[in-house]
């Protein structure tokens, strides 16, 4: 009888044997920078493959060689990593930053043009605007708000049509929750590619972890990610991934293998130990993001809340949400009445929860996007995407929800005395 088991149900073990390590029920650290061959042609022919001199053979596996090329503890999470995606290969890195900078320069050489999605990550925003125009590389930002028709405009108004060979877009985008149409997105790459020249679709998609949406069902080449936020979900530990289809996959890892930026065996470990719990965190943190919202919504000294789970039909981004994601997601940011001084008011005043950058984790945190993460995005542009004074972002961690109700409401009720006494 078939039965196809689900991501969930393979993370305790998929992609690894006990016969590799004494019947160690757990894949070990393999803590070890070279491997030995067996014979000189072993090692020939491991050489072959990872150099892309030959292809590989039907029933032949890649053979270890060095911890910059592979590694068990990579591969084996990489393999568990395409269980949720659908892809076809992963690769992981030491950082989210290294997974996106490796994109960027892998699929962009000088005189191309990039099309981005307006707002990104400030660290892809600085590597974006300050670092590529540098390498000769044209960028274009655009909005959530932006038509398919102003988007081809756009890159033709440009006279660079047949230069632009990456559309980069983070969706949901971190801190307002503005979403992108990556169907709209796939059907522009479409427009301007030619046989030889294809326009690659690269996705964030850390905001919604591996559960929640899944960019490559919708149209994307490459998926993102920061697996330091729900992938690796403790806060202990920075990493990044890119999975993906095939041919592009294999030019990712092969700029890997040069940049020497993987994630190292111990990363490796650590993730896969992540990804057993990634499921129950997950949905816990998505359960109790909702409460938050709902309680924020209903507090007088809070403004607008951001959060996914709350799109209704007729607002920009319903039909996004319903066609491209499964929930509503463990993030949410509200705008407090006031301005920089009542949200500090609220971040100082917070006793549970932690006031850190960073998201996905176990234990909820709170920033201040416009003086934090975004910090350094041009203001004018904070301004348009709504990154403003009195704006919160929070990311809901597995705690208790009654506790977190509580911390958020005595914190809120810090900001309303601030303000009745100011009056
Ligand atoms: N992408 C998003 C959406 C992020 O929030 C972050 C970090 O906060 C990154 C990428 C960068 O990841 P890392 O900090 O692992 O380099």
């Amino acid at each position: 009888m078939q039965h196809s088991f689900r991501p969930e149900s393979l993370m305790m073990g998929y992609g690894y044997h006990p016969e590799w390590s004494e019947g160690a029920l757990k894949c070990p650290i393999f803590q070890t920078s070279t491997f030995v061959f067996n014979s000189a042609e072993q090692g020939k022919a491991f050489f072959e493959v990872a150099y892309g001199l030959r292809e590989q053979g039907p029933q032949e596996v890649p053979g270890l060689i060095y911890s910059r090329l592979n590694n068990p503890d990579l591969e084996v999470l990489e393999d568990r990593l395409c269980l949720w995606d659908q892809a076809d290969q992963a690769a992981v890195f030491e950082s989210g930053m290294a997974a996106i900078a490796t994109v960027l320069l892998e699929f962009l050489s000088q005189g191309d043009l990039l099309l981005y999605s307006n707002p990104v990550y400030g660290g892809t925003d600085h590597f974006i605007t300050q670092f590529l125009p540098r390498m000769g590389v044209e960028v274009l930002g655009f909005f959530p708000d932006t038509t398919e028709e102003e988007l081809i405009q756009m890159v033709e108004a440009t006279g660079k049509s047949a230069r632009l060979k990456l559309i980069y877009v983070e969706t949901p985008a971190n801190p307002t929750n503005a979403l992108f149409d990556l169907e709209l997105c796939r059907r522009v790459a479409d427009h301007f590619s030619s046989a030889e020249e294809p326009v690659t679709v690269a996705v964030d998609n850390t905001y919604m972890g591996p559960l929640w949406q899944h960019p490559l069902a919708h149209g994307a080449d490459l998926v993102v990610y920061s697996a330091t936020k729900y992938i690796g979900g403790h806060s202990d530990v920075i990493a990044g991934a890119v999975l993906g289809k095939k041919d592009r996959m294999q030019r990712i890892k092969a700029l890997r293998t040069f940049l020497g930026n993987m994630a190292s065996p111990h990363t490796g470990w650590l993730l896969m130990r992540s990804l057993e719990t990634l499921h129950l965190r997950m949905n816990r943190q998505a359960e109790n993001a909702r409460a938050v919202a709902d309680f924020l919504r209903d507090h007088p000294v809070v403004e607008k809340v951001h959060y996914l789970g709350h799109l209704q039909p007729g607002d920009p981004g319903y039909d996004i949400f319903q066609r491209q994601l499964k929930a509503g997601g463990a993030m949410v940011a509200f705008d407090v009445r006031g301005g920089e001084r009542e949200a500090f008011a609220f971040l100082n005043g917070l006793a549970l929860v932690k006031l850190a950058v960073s998201l996905g984790g176990t234990e909820s945190l709170a920033q201040h996007p416009a003086t934090m993460t975004h910090a350094g995005v041009e203001p004018a542009l904070r301004e348009r995407m709504g990154i403003t004074g009195k704006m919160v972002r929070l990311s809901v961690g597995v705690e208790h929800v009654q506790d977190l109700l509580w911390d958020l409401g005595q914190a809120l009720e810090k900001v309303d005395a601030g303000q009745k006494i100011r009056d």
